[in-house]
């Protein structure tokens, strides 16, 4: 069997494939590229059927980080010109998720910088929690305010958050080269923690920041060891004034087969296409659908993205549909409640056979710096600017 093969085989049966397999999707060469799209897919429909999830992030908390991540803008000694503010007041984070919801987001991200929350922090947020579920009942929330301690999860939870998102980021092995204030295990802990509250995992990647494919292998077979219900997949915004300004290493085409690589090692979990989509993917975002079931819309926390109406028209356009209030994201076997996949009505059976292709020449990487497409956010939560949604 080919390797395209072989990999919607296991995609659809939840199986891991090897670490050579993953390491091959990446090598693969332009010529195969809409084929491996096109397998992923398949593994994609599986589970997820065409549905797209939104998610909307609200910035509660910007800049002034004492910790040094080389990728992030609000960092310890950043000069990137992002908003800086301190806590969003509860209502006026209701109000900014509100602009979310009513752009078709599911989930809001609370987001909030700095190494991790003081348990007066976790108080503030609680009451945000509480605020937007008074709001908005069904949207879901997910909690994002750095390293957890002791019994911090467990108030997030009582307070009504169903997730927490903290990503690995890059490699155990590279990790020390891209942040030196926390360690990869402290991130893995605090993801673990969130799991042992009953949060909701979400914990993905950051690609883009000078690593090898063997990197990126490695942090995405952490993360289905980890095991997250959810897998946001970053590309790096080198922003100006931070250590890794000027790092474009990233193509549309290469972003394409980390997406792919990322659905065949986490078949079942929600691959979420975060950060950086618009600068790296550019034209050919909608092939990322594909792959990915869930982005964010609008606005990132310190850059903006394309408009929401314009991330509505793109999922329609490509003949995908924006996931309801009332659909399960996940498939019943990762949902203890439900029965039956959650993906498909009548059924599980596989979507089709998998496509044929070769992976006998190597990819050719050709950057193209595109800092004119690289916009600080100047809207939404923080400003007095409508929010982009
Ligand atoms: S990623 Fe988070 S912890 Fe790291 S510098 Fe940015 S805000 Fe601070």
């Amino acid at each position: 069997m080919d390797l395209l093969s072989t990999l919607v085989d296991k995609g659809l049966r939840r199986e891991l494939p090897t670490r050579e397999e993953a390491l091959a999707v990446l090598a693969t060469s332009d010529d195969e590229l809409l084929d491996v799209v096109a397998a992923a897919g398949k593994v994609r429909r599986q589970w997820f059927g065409r549905r797209v999830k939104l998610n909307y992030l609200v910035n509660l908390k910007s800049g002034l980080c004492p910790e040094d991540c080389s990728y992030c803008s609000q960092r310890l000694g950043s000069t990137a010109g992002i908003l800086k503010y301190t806590w969003l007041k509860a209502d006026e984070a209701a109000k900014a998720a509100s602009a979310g919801v009513a752009g078709g987001a599911k989930r809001v991200c609370l987001v909030a910088s700095g190494r991790g929350p003081t348990d007066r922090d976790v108080d503030r947020v609680s009451k945000t929690i509480e605020a937007i579920k008074d709001a908005h009942e069904d949207v879901e929330v997910c909690a994002c305010l750095g390293l957890l301690s002791e019994g911090q999860a467990e108030r997030l939870r009582s307070a009504g958050a169903d997730a927490y998102n903290h990503n690995l980021n890059t490699s155990e092995a590279t990790y020390g080269d891209i942040t030196t204030t926390h360690t990869y295990e402290d991130r893995v802990d605090t993801v673990q923690r969130a799991q042992a509250a009953g949060l909701s995992a979400c914990s993905g990647l950051i690609a883009g920041m000078g690593e090898s494919d063997a990197d990126l292998v490695d942090v995405v077979f952490s993360l289905r060891e980890l095991d997250p219900d959810s897998v946001p997949v970053n590309f790096l915004i080198p922003m100006e004034g931070t250590p890794l300004a000027g790092d474009w290493h990233l193509t549309p085409q290469r972003c394409l087969r980390i997406l792919a690589m990322v659905r065949f090692v986490c078949p079942d979990v929600e691959v979420r296409l975060a950060g950086g989509r618009e600068v790296h993917l550019r034209t050919l975002q909608p092939l990322a659908l594909h792959l990915a079931n869930s982005v964010f819309l609008g606005d990132y926390l310190t850059s903006e993205g394309q408009a929401g109406r314009s991330d509505l028209d793109m999922i329609a356009d490509a003949g995908f549909e924006v996931e309801g209030a009332d659909t399960t994201t996940l498939p019943g076997h990762r949902v203890p409640s439900q029965e039956g996949c959650g993906a498909h009505e009548g059924g599980c059976a596989p979507c089709g056979e998998p496509s044929r292709a070769t992976a006998d020449e190597p990819a050719r990487e050709a950057p193209t710096a595109r800092t004119d497409l690289v916009a600080v956010r100047r809207r939404g939560a923080g400003t007095d600017l409508a929010p982009n949604a």
